[in-house]
């Protein structure tokens, strides 16, 4: 027998890139199965902090929930100022998806104004991302 809260307390998630994180170093199982990254998706694209998703999903930790979403490409909800949170929310078509605020947070919500032509934002809001873009370094 074990005890789940205190064997996670001693667990160190740290499988290294490219690895597969079905267990940790105890042996704890938290396999990610289909069904629980969907589930993994699905409540972090509604603004669940990583603590409330870890306790829906059970068996994992909190950076369990962290490192999945990282590898899904899910992590970036907490930096508006790159706002890749457009693919999280794909219906919203021809209105401006600038976030607001901080997802997660109460007052969150996109710009929602009528978006430019072929553009994710409205004009306001893409010369705010278009500009962020061209500063940066990344490709
Ligand atoms: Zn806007």
């Amino acid at each position: 027998m074990f005890i789940v809260s205190a064997a996670l307390n001693v667990c160190r998630i740290t499988a290294p890139p490219g690895r597969t994180e079905t267990t940790t170093s105890c042996g704890v199982s938290m396999e990610w199965t289909a069904e629980r990254v969907e589930l993994l998706k699905e409540l972090w694209g509604e603004g669940l902090s990583a603590r409330q998703i870890a306790e829906s999903l059970g068996h994992v930790t909190r950076n369990a929930v962290i490192g999945k979403a990282h590898r899904l490409g899910l992590s970036t909800r907490s930096v508006p100022s790159k706002p890749t949170i457009a693919m999280l929310n794909p219906v919203t078509d021809r209105l401006c998806q600038w976030p607001i605020g901080n997802p997660g947070e109460s007052g969150f919500h996109f710009c929602g104004q009528q978006a430019d032509a072929g553009r994710p934002y409205c004009g306001q809001h893409c010369s705010m991302a278009y500009r962020q873009t061209s500063d940066s370094s990344a490709a």
